[in-house]
């Protein structure tokens, strides 16, 4: 294909995502309906509820600006060339292509970071300090910066390093190998979660013997779940959102409780919230997940691969010739309708997990006990009531709490 023509489908395809996802947010911004249903009020706190909408509709109007100038600057930069130049002059400068790779994205995302950042800070100090939500000081909002960029290049770079490094070393057949990178460390962060990632962030303590135990022990022996360990999270340190999950393989299932979940939920709903996870291993839809991200990852690499050693795409960008950084670059945008699709299929197939775990909570346990324990739940996050059904149907993961209580009393 012409390079011209390739570039004009590249700018496409990015206005119309641009102009897709506004007009979702725009939509569901206008879904907001005043008031909330009667058995779900005992729980919210009607001031605080419409103050948190309100919020979120200055916050949506907000996101209108700065994607509208994030979407301008990457179309300018397109149309220009911008991309193009800057490769070429790292080109002259640095002979190794691994490490020019590195460079490339770190300057591509830093400076998109940098022009962003007054965003930041505007929606940081002045939006959320307006609703009495900011608990950021500018020392933490610097901190968490730098932390960022730390993270970013550990994990991006080492991640972007082991790609070139492939797509280099194996040419074409490189998205074999990689997939296999992927899925390997999506699995080994499965595994290892609790025992290794989470004590790096949180305290993990052994839940004390006494009611709550004995109470989640049987209810785990009568339905047959392979209980090897509970445990409690200091989540109270990061934020006021509850939750409670089982991670590890096999017959060795370490169930881990947020204290804050703990704090807020009498006994039976925690039974109800854990019966629920319980649903979602017992109904296979752990494994589901993680074999659906593979094929994802495979499929993804496996496009990539067609790609990212044609020349004209590079030249599309403004560069002199084949250039790796600059094809990934343009595969982002190129692939986004088709990983559109993929995102939306597997939150259909979440959502529909959902609805599944909660009626196995019900049949094993308690469904009053679960919709209470909803409801509570909701009201930490003060989620929103009345999302767009366009809204959910692209963007939720979970049913929304109306639907969910609905559907355990009428399935
Ligand atoms: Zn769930």
């Amino acid at each position: 294909m012409d390079p011209f023509q390739l570039l004009i489908i590249i700018v496409l395809i990015a206005t119309g995502s641009y102009f897709f996802n506004q007009i979702l947010d725009l939509v569901n911004l206008r879904a907001h309906r005043p008031g909330i249903p009667s058995d779900v009020a005992q729980f919210y706190d009607v001031e605080k509820y419409e103050r948190s909408r309100a919020y979120h509709r200055d916050r949506t109007r907000f996101s209108f600006v700065t994607s509208a100038f994030s979407f301008l600057l990457s179309i300018t930069m397109l149309l220009a060339g911008g991309f193009g130049w800057l490769d070429n002059s790292l080109h002259t400068a640095i002979n190794n292509d691994i490490i020019r790779a590195l460079i490339f994205f770190a300057i591509v995302g830093i400076a998109g970071d940098l022009l962003s950042t007054p965003f930041q800070w505007y929606g940081t100090f002045v939006l959320e300090e307006r609703y009495g939500f900011n608990k950021t000081t500018t020392a933490t909002f610097v901190t968490d910066k730098v932390k960022g960029y730390v993270i970013a290049a550990i994990v991006g770079g080492g991640v972007l390093a082991i790609f070139m490094y492939m797509a280099q070393f194996f040419g074409r057949d490189f998205w074999i190998w990689f997939s296999v990178v992927a899925i390997a460390l999506i699995f080994m962060i499965n595994v290892f979660y609790t025992s290794l990632f989470l004590p790096l962030f949180n305290k993990l303590t052994p839940l004390p013997d006494g009611e709550l135990k004995s109470a989640i022990t049987s209810y785990a022996a009568r339905v047959g779940f392979p209980l090897d360990s509970i445990y409690v999270i200091d989540g109270s340190k990061r934020s006021s959102k509850a939750n409670a999950f089982f991670s590890g393989l096999g017959k060795r299932k370490k169930i881990v409780l947020y204290d804050t979940l703990i704090e807020r939920h009498p006994t039976q709903e925690l039974i109800a919230v854990l019966a629920h996870e319980v649903g979602h291993f017992k109904k296979r839809h752990v494994v589901w997940m993680f074999l659906l991200s593979s094929v994802q990852i495979v499929f993804t690499l496996f496009i990539l691969s067609r790609m990212l050693y044609a020349e004209e795409v590079s030249i599309a960008l403004g560069g002199n010739g084949l250039s790796l950084p600059l094809n990934l670059l343009a595969f982002g945008i190129l692939f986004s309708p088709i990983s559109g699709v993929t995102g939306l299929l597997m939150n259909i197939f979440s959502r529909s997990n959902e609805f599944e775990a909660d009626r196995y909570a019900r049949d094993t346990f308690d469904g009053a006990a679960l919709s209470t324990a909803l409801k509570r739940l909701s009201v930490d996050t003060l989620s929103d009531l009345y999302p767009h059904p366009a809204y959910v149907f692209f963007h939720y993961s979970h049913p929304p709490l109306l639907t969910r209580l609905r559907a355990l009393m009428n399935s």
